[in-house]
């Protein structure tokens, strides 16, 4: 089948090789011409395992191409799937100028029947909206289709390869069965295709979202109350996790979620849920919950070092994307906590494997207060303490007594969990981590 992506972004590159991949003929469009020449020349903008690797393959086999011609595209798919951002707008809601721009230009660009799929995370009655703003330029029949994307950065292909579901949202039976088609590879092993109206399609996409939201937080609050009472947050997770009603998933505390999709989905939820006069009371209180999670470590680091005593020292950071495995940096703790660390007075030294680029761009504004390290272990070098914000499998097992030696004073802040404080005591640090007792001197 010939199809269209709009929005090459972290979802719309993963959904155009992904079913290039399964032998469709993709074409995928983004407004931003820079990106686009960049993956003309093989090169892939944004960092996400295997997905180069899989690009190339779709493209050497003359399955998947990219241009910024809008038209181009429209004109050549028989389903368009538009994957472009949905960011926060200043009220909390979704922005659909983007998706609105999109269905314009396919209105116009119309030149016969076309499915119109929305991968983009939207509010509910957003693929209506789609629908009139698409008829309001051709008469050519158009339907237009909610398929809500679950991938996860960092496991990205695995997860569009390998749904647990797929779940579509279709105004006709017709529209449903083809999507059954493009999805059937992807579901060979029997996960289940959803097929649902189109409105609770929307909302399930939020509503699974803000469930996970509600898991972490949830754990993250239970971590804050263990410090509190002397309890081992590892214990307690393991013992809730063990009740299969409940699960080991989505139980890890740390510093708070991040990334593109959770603090934007759960407000946005909380605004549709206004909207339509149903107030979202726990969807707004993980919201809130969450936003003071990402200052655990700087309360941590003002109790230790006192409340004036921030100012003039230099910290190393492990980890600046919101997890391991991605570059994204969208709404990630550590931009939270080496703002605040550099509005306090202090500088701040920062290693990441793969985020090191977008955090350069990103934090310019911050000057002189944040500089950039090749290795962790560079980013030690002097350290007054070390703040461990993204659990990447390299910092799990590092040498401690080279992190002592470069270090100018052994203090560590661990944002998850990644060492056992026992053992960490011993070794000689002053180990601080979420929902677990302090230790060292
Ligand atoms: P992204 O910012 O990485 O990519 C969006 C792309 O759309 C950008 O390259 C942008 O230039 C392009 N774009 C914007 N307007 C355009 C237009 N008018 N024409 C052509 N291109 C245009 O965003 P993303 O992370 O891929 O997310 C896209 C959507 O998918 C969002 O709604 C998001 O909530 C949802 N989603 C994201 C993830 C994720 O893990 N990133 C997972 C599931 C769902």
């Amino acid at each position: 089948m010939n199809l269209g992506v709009i929005g090459s972004g972290y979802v719309g590159l993963v959904v155009g090789a992904c079913f290039a991949e399964s032998g469709n003929d993709v074409v995928c469009a983004d407004k931003n011409e820079e990106k686009i020449s960049t993956l003309k020349r093989g090169e892939v903008p944004i960092y996400e395992p295997g997905l180069k690797e899989l690009i190339a393959q779709n493209v050497r086999g003359g399955r998947l191409s990219f241009t910024s011609d809008l038209a181009q595209v429209v004109k050549f798919s028989e389903v368009i799937f538009v994957a472009v951002g949905t960011p926060e707008d200043t009220d909390g809601s979704a922005d659909l100028k983007h998706v609105l721009e999109v269905a314009r230009s396919v209105g116009k660009q119309m030149n016969g029947p076309k499915i119109v799929v929305m991968k983009s995370t939207v509010p509910v009655g957003t693929a209506d909206l789609v629908s009139a703003e698409i008829k309001q330029h051709t008469n050519f029949p158009v339907e237009v289709v909610s398929n809500p994307e679950f991938l996860k950065e960092g496991s990205a292909i695995d997860d569009f390869m390998k749904p647990d579901r797929v779940v579509i949202g279709a105004p006709t039976v017709e529209a449903a069965e083809i999507m059954r088609e493009l999805y059937a590879p992807f579901v060979r092993t029997n996960n289940p295709i959803l097929v649902m109206d189109v409105r609770s399609a929307e909302l399930t996409k939020y509503a699974a979202n803000a469930l996970l939201a509600t898991k972490v937080t949830f754990m993250n609050e239970i971590a804050n109350l263990c410090e509190r009472v002397g309890a081992d947050v590892t214990s307690v997770r393991r013992g809730v996790g063990a009740d299969e009603r409940i699960g080991h998933h989505f139980l890890f505390p740390g510093v708070g979620y991040g990334g593109s999709c959770f603090p934007k989905d759960v407000r946005a939820l909380s605004r549709i849920g206004r909207e339509a006069g149903a107030q979202m009371e726990i969807v707004e209180s993980v919201d809130r919950v969450n936003t003071a999670q990402k200052m655990r470590l700087v309360e941590k680091a003002l109790t230790h070092f006192g409340r004036d005593g921030i100012a003039g020292k230099r910290f190393a950071v492990w980890g600046l994307s919101f997890k391991p495995r991605t570059d994204d940096m969208r709404e990630a703790p550590a931009v939270t906590i080496i703002t605040e660390l550099v509005k306090r007075g202090a500088t701040v030294c920062a290693y990441d494997p793969e985020a090191l680029q977008v955090a350069h761009d990103m934090f310019a504004k911050l000057g002189g207060g944040i500089q950039f390290a090749s290795s962790a272990y560079d980013a030690l070098n002097g350290a007054d303490a070390l703040f461990i914000i993204t659990e990447w499998n390299e910092f799990r097992r590092p040498n401690f007594a080279r992190m002592n030696e470069l270090l100018k004073t052994p203090v560590i802040f661990d944002g998850r969990n990644l060492f056992e404080p026992a053992k960490m005591n011993r070794l000689g640090f002053r180990y601080y981590s979420i929902g677990r007792a302090a230790v060292g001197i």
